[in-house]
């Protein structure tokens, strides 16, 4: 499972190999359609296209790419388009956001016959190809060739002047139907709706046939706006969820076909809305943005160089070879949860509360006691998620009640949504911080989530560039990571797991977003002296195209996900001068299974293979939050029985 492009939805991979065969086996969307028919729904059924299923499909043998499969995947979707004309469908939505993403090879052959094949004869509905996510630059030319019968694109921020541009160059659509995605299937803001009414008459100019519509799928999104009622009554407006943007979906047709006087009060309403939006005390704090505009190179740069600050590192915390650590959460009991809904409807008042969490405490740190492990983590008990507990409690978040999304399969998260100027009113973290060091001798870790993956798991705004909201981020985290070194704590991990989640699909645009995104994280840690340990972690995805970016972080340490992904790292790091310390996680934690001594310790072989001893962490992958007890204390102790037999090889 993986996630769809830079969304947070995800799919399962499909493996693709040489001998690989194509049959059309599932009767999903043709049973669907002769439904909706029968019923006397006229439906526009929308399936992946070839070329995207391919892109995304893994290769199951060395030298293969399942790009090659196409012609044979080609012949499954002309039989699959002919049943969808026998159920009924007038047209087909074909799905190729994988022409938005840059490829190391040109796609126009592959477009240009895969769509001739599909349009020879008329058995077949008509076709609609969809790209969204981006601009699918040359390959719009060769779409707008082929004989289908509409091509819809994004017209969102990110994709707008370029599609706009290529459009126009090209000398328009002609008669092929245009889906002009304006309004954004991705974020939950209101559109304006009198620039998306001007693009669309500019639009009209393009291709006889136009039709309004979403960017991409409404799955992004949540339902409706109307539902929250908690929400500040001067916030609300500003929001559109699914619900609100198909109603800007049939304004914006309304007027499209009767004229925008049939819209004239909607869009002074709107009007209004984005004005109160522009100039709200929420959206606009002097303090923050003096604040964010005053940081210089120098706010991200630590005091002095890694070699400085490793000396001072190793005399203040004295730790051992490979030393043990772990990623932060330890497994969350049913006790824990109780406690926290308990707190939540008011069944169970602060103190008893704060007393639970510390008992909590102090379990886990007398586990991490009578197992060795070197450097201590208080559990995270008090956090329900990574993201959440750090939104409450920043300024400028706001939250729904019933703001879901799909993530996958019948899991659906609740992102927060920023919506004004950030900033931290008071510590966060440190009272837990500071009570699990006072509990022990041992160093132990301070923890918090880092801009990038505050942003990349919450809805963001559209008003301002994203690398100014991960500045602001960035202030209110210094704060409290200063904070914490002020509390006595010397250890401070700050965890970045989606850095690469936000990277963009363009090449061409991935070298700014590397760079405010590492920005972000050092404004973050580089208001602390030389001896305070800064470390990161990272997982979810394979960080090999990156790694200049996380060196370039800075951070001290780094646990970073190695077993899951079949010691990939392992061969990346191979060939690369990494100069800091480092822990590739020793084992999966995705799985119940529990590694065996001798496994770990062949895991910390091959890792000094690449690596010096005196820069290696031992650590498990990732967070130990979803496990439970018994096998998380068996892992662990195999973890640093493993770690003590290497260490006396050395
Ligand atoms: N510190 C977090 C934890 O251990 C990190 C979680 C993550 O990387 N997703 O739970
Ligand atoms: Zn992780």
């Amino acid at each position: 499972m993986t996630k769809w492009f830079d969304t947070n939805y995800h799919y399962l991979v499909p493996e693709v190999g040489p001998d690989t065969r194509f049959a059309l086996l599932h009767q999903k969307p043709v049973a669907e359609t002769r439904e909706a028919t029968a019923a006397g729904v006229s439906t526009r059924p929308v399936i992946v296209g070839p070329i995207t299923y391919l892109l995304l499909s893994k290769s199951t043998a060395p030298g293969f790419n399942p790009i090659e499969k196409l012609d044979e995947l080609v012949a499954v979707y002309v039989q699959l388009l002919s049943e969808l004309k026998a159920a009924g469908a007038k047209w087909v939505q074909i799905d190729e956001p994988a022409l938005v993403c840059s490829r190391p090879f040109d796609l126009s052959a592959s477009v240009d016959r895969v769509y001739s094949r599909l349009t020879e004869g008329s058995d077949r509905p008509k076709i609609l190809v969809a790209t969204y996510f981006g601009y699918p630059g040359v390959a719009l030319q060769t779409l707008a060739n082929a004989p289908i019968e509409g091509i819809a694109l994004d017209f969102t921020a990110s994709a707008r002047d370029c599609n706009l541009a290529d459009l126009r160059h090209i000398g328009g659509l002609g008669e092929k139907r245009l889906v002009a995605g304006v309004v954004d299937g991705r974020n939950v803001w209101a559109a304006d709706l009198e620039r998306e009414y001007k693009l669309l008459v500019e639009l009209r100019s393009l291709t006889s046939d136009l039709v309004v519509s979403a960017s991409s799928s409404l799955l992004h999104v949540p339902i409706d706006v109307d539902l929250e009622t908690d929400l500040e009554p001067t916030v609300r407006p500003w929001l559109a969820f699914a619900q609100q943007k198909l109603s800007e979906i049939t304004n914006l047709t309304l007027a499209l076909n009767e004229g925008v006087v049939e819209i004239a009060d909607v869009i002074a309403n709107n009007a209004q809305i984005l004005e109160s939006r522009r100039t709200s005390p929420l959206t606009r704090r002097d303090d923050v943005r003096s604040r964010s505009a005053a940081v210089t190179s120098a706010s991200a740069q630590r005091k002095s160089d890694y070699a400085t600050r490793v000396q001072m590192q190793r005399e203040a915390l004295q730790l051992p070879l490979l030393p043990t650590t772990t990623i932060g959460s330890f497994p969350q009991t049913t006790e824990v949860r109780n406690a926290r809904a308990a707190l939540r409807k008011g069944e169970m008042d602060e103190a008893t509360y704060e007393r639970r969490m510390r008992l909590e405490i102090d379990r886990v740190v007398r586990l991490q006691e009578d197992l060795g492990i070197d450097v201590l983590v208080h559990g995270e008990p008090e956090r329900n998620d990574m993201v959440q507990y750090f939104a409450e409690q920043l300024d400028g978040y706001v939250f729904t009640n019933n703001g879901w999304v799909q993530s996958y399969g019948s899991r659906y998260v609740r992102p927060p949504i920023i919506a004004g100027d950030l900033s931290r009113p008071a510590a966060m973290t440190v009272r837990w911080s500071e009570y699990a060091q006072s509990v022990t001798s041992k160093p132990m870790k301070g923890m918090l989530t880092g801009p990038i993956t505050m942003l990349s798991w919450s809805f963001v705004r559209d008003d301002q560039p994203l690398a100014e909201t991960a500045r602001q981020m960035a202030l209110a985290l210094r704060d409290e990571v200063n904070d914490l070194e002020t509390a006595g704590i010397r250890v401070i991990q700050v965890d970045e797991p989606a850095l690469r989640e936000l990277l963009p699909l363009r090449d061409e645009d991935r070298p700014e977003y590397l760079k405010w995104a590492v920005d972000s994280f050092r404004v973050t840690t580089s208001g602390v002296g030389d001896a305070t340990q800064i470390h990161t972690h990272m997982c979810y995805a394979e960080f090999g195209d990156v790694l200049d970016a996380i060196a370039a972080l800075d951070a001290d340490v780094i646990s970073i996900e190695a077993a899951r992904s079949g010691e990939v790292l392992l061969d990346e790091l191979r060939g690369y001068d990494y100069r800091n310390e480092i822990g590739p996680g020793v084992w999966d934690i995705h799985s119940p299974r529990v590694p065996t001594k001798q496994e770990i310790v062949g895991h910390l072989q091959r890792t000094l293979e690449v690596l010096s001893p005196n820069q290696v962490w031992v650590n498990p992958d990732c967070g130990l939050k979803t496990r439970a007890y018994p096998e998380t204390e068996a892992s662990l102790q195999a973890m640093v029985a493993a770690a003590q037999e290497v260490r006396s090889t050395l």
